[in-house]
């Protein structure tokens, strides 16, 4: 008979402390120029859930919001949280080359860019609305379409100008599951992530959406693992009160898959940090 003081497989797990969040939209769905009202609060939550690390990443076609003085009262009134300018570039066909033009003259000033891709074939409709993007998956060939979504994350790797890359098999969102091995499908994306110095963020977004699934799977984080790939904690909050969002459980997570260090960014700059128990 066990007793209560028995150590069981299910506590042999040490949880770790996730204190980084980057991946954060304080505008939203739409342009918010960036004030103290729209920006404190993050920092609020940031503090209530002891995160002592946060990057805004607001999408790149939301740029004209993003105030780069209203960051730096934001960092004097909040010293004891360390707060970093980024931006979420994105391969949105109509709005993306601006973005880029807008990251490109602000290189210098910004600490972290995330890379995505939310268009595979249709200019009119990002595929991760849920749930009317599923309907581009309609009777399609699954492979064909995980194939086309990877190279245009390869596409947005290669730009030079991104840091990390988000929710990397996004692609998964409305649960389609592709025929062929991931490693065989993602294989080629990863090998290039690595010889770019590139992160990937494990995203706690997967989990709230139909595929309920952290991004990336566990198969395409061993393989990350495998080629020495970082990674960086991310929730994609649109609000404030996403800020962390199932970190515990993702701290879980991380401590099963053997993960025991996060990256942060510094104007571009890269630097690991172990987690504590
Ligand atoms: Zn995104
Ligand atoms: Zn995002």
């Amino acid at each position: 008979m066990g007793s209560a003081m028995s150590p069981s497989l299910h506590h042999s797990i040490t949880p770790i402390l996730l204190f980084s969040d980057y991946h954060t939209h304080p505008q939203g769905h739409r342009v918010q120029r960036y004030t103290q009202a729209l920006l404190q609060p993050w920092a609020d939550s940031a503090h209530e859930i002891a995160l002592s690390d946060i990057a805004f990443t607001d999408h790149d076609r939301y740029h004209a919001g993003i105030d780069f003085d209203e960051i730096g009262r934001l960092r004097e009134k909040n010293t004891d949280l360390k707060i970093r300018t980024g931006i979420e570039l994105d391969n949105d066909p109509v709005h993306s080359a601006a973005g880029r033009k807008w990251i490109e003259k602000h290189w210098d000033r910004l600490d972290f860019v995330l890379g995505s891709v939310h268009f595979l074939e249709r200019d009119d409709q990002m595929f991760d609305s849920v749930p009317a993007g599923a309907e581009q998956f309609d009777g399609r060939d699954i492979d064909a379409i995980y194939a086309d979504y990877f190279r245009r994350v390869r596409e947005i790797a290669a730009t030079g100008l991104v840091d990390c890359l988000a929710h990397i098999d996004l692609v998964k969102i409305h649960g389609h599951r592709p025929n062929a091995e991931i490693e065989a499908i993602a294989g080629e994306t990863l090998d290039l992530i690595r010889s770019r110095n590139l992160a990937i963020e494990l995203s706690t977004a997967g989990w709230r959406k139909p595929v309920n699934e952290l991004y990336p799977s566990d198969r395409i984080i061993q393989l990350a693992i495998e080629k020495g790939i970082p990674f960086t904690a991310a929730s994609d909050a649109h609000s404030h009160v996403q800020l962390g969002e199932n970190f515990h459980r993702l701290a879980e997570k991380m401590a099963t898959l053997g993960i025991r260090e996060v990256c942060v960014f510094e104007k571009h700059r890269r630097f690991v940090k172990s987690l504590q128990s």
